[in-house]
């Protein structure tokens, strides 16, 4: 099975894109809410999490005390490695088991990460796809969806590879700047998906 991972700096327009491919039957793992859910599902991270970061990142209810590991995690690099070495594993596993759920006719499937690259998963994957946006137009699009400042934007982006690093990085690259056809685009991308698989 064809592994594709899909991924692009905050408000380019993954997730828009993966919802294209999913209407052309392609199964997508969406790590990055994987990752979320996991955090108050699997056991062998909530063990972990607990044993690193203190009782206290799980409230009594189960569920997850995101301030506490916040404050903990944010601008401490060790601290977020090492909530990273718990996730990232957890989250192949997920990725693992999603795999054996999959309809056995799926052409192939995609695998979208924020930090595909940073997080070196790209490397599970056989070809990758990366989604870029001008950045003006990444900040009007996140600060409109999720009311945040262009300042908070701008501090998540700082914290993500550029956009050089990571077309230098990927295989195949979709931009996503409104004036060209994102569904053309994904076609295109998607007949040689089919085509490199047969
Ligand atoms: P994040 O990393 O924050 O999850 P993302 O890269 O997955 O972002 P999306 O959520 O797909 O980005 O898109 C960000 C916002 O921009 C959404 O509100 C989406 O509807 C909008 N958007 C994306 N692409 C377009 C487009 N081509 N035209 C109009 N709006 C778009």
């Amino acid at each position: 099975m064809l592994k594709v991972g899909i991924t692009g700096g905050i408000g380019s327009g993954k997730t828009t894109v993966c919802k294209i491919f999913e209407v052309l039957g392609v199964p997508v793992f969406y790590a990055d809410l994987v990752a979320k859910e996991i955090m108050v599902k699997d056991l062998i991270l909530i063990e972990g999490v607990k044993a690193a970061f203190g009782g206290d990142s799980y409230f009594d209810s189960g569920v997850l005390n995101n301030k506490h590991i916040a404050a903990i995690v944010f601008n401490n690099k060790a601290e977020l490695e090492k909530l990273n070495a718990l996730v990232h594993p957890a989250v192949f596993r997920a990725f693992d088991s999603w795999l054996e759920e999959i309809p056995p006719n799926s052409p192939y499937i995609l695998k979208e990460a924020a930090l595909l690259f940073e997080s070196e998963s790209y490397k599970m994957c056989n070809t990758s796809i990366l989604v870029t946006a001008p950045k003006q137009m990444k900040l009007d699009r996140v600060t409109e969806r999720d009311g945040v400042s262009a300042e908070q934007v701008l501090a998540r982006m700082d914290k993500q590879f550029t956009d050089e690093q990571k077309l230098a990085m990927a295989d195949h690259h979709i931009l996503n700047d409104e004036s060209r056809s994102l569904i053309s685009q994904v076609l295109d991308l998607h007949q040689r998906f089919l085509n490199a698989k047969a």
